[in-house]
């Protein structure tokens, strides 16, 4: 089982939640500014195997979070997805990232840069009540 299906690696780290959909903050953030996962609730590799209720789902969740998170953070994002090993999708389980991003944070690659620290039980609180 994947570690986004078993709910274990999960549960902790959840700041919002639709019908089919989960935002997550990233156990290791690549910034301190906000790192946000959102997953489908089943598990899917590819954004294509999901039904299309999914699918708006996911997509209406990644414009609420992209509005909340311009609330606290309006300079410069990442939105991805990374399909595939060699587009690095490290996970095989659809994720769309939101990066809070800074002039010098020097992430030019994310999987090549080490996780600064995990994040901390009262920075998931506060990022659950800014993105509420
Ligand atoms: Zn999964």
């Amino acid at each position: 089982m994947c570690i986004f299906c078993e709910k274990k690696n999960v549960n902790t780290y959840i700041v919002k939640e639709s019908l089919f959909a989960r935002v997550i903050c990233s156990r290791d953030p690549i910034t301190e500014n906000g790192h946000f996962l959102i997953i489908p609730k089943r598990h899917h590799e590819k954004l294509s195997s999901l039904r299309i209720w999914e699918m708006i789902d996911l997509l209406l969740m990644l414009i609420r979070v992209y509005m909340k998170v311009n609330t606290f953070h309006s300079g410069a994002k990442n939105l991805l997805i990374n399909e595939g090993l060699v587009a690095g999708q490290t996970v095989k389980h659809l994720h769309w990232h939101v990066i809070c991003r800074e002039e010098g944070d020097d992430i030019e690659n994310m999987h090549k840069k080490k996780p600064k620290k995990t994040i901390a039980a009262e920075q998931i609180a506060t990022f659950r009540s800014l993105l509420d």
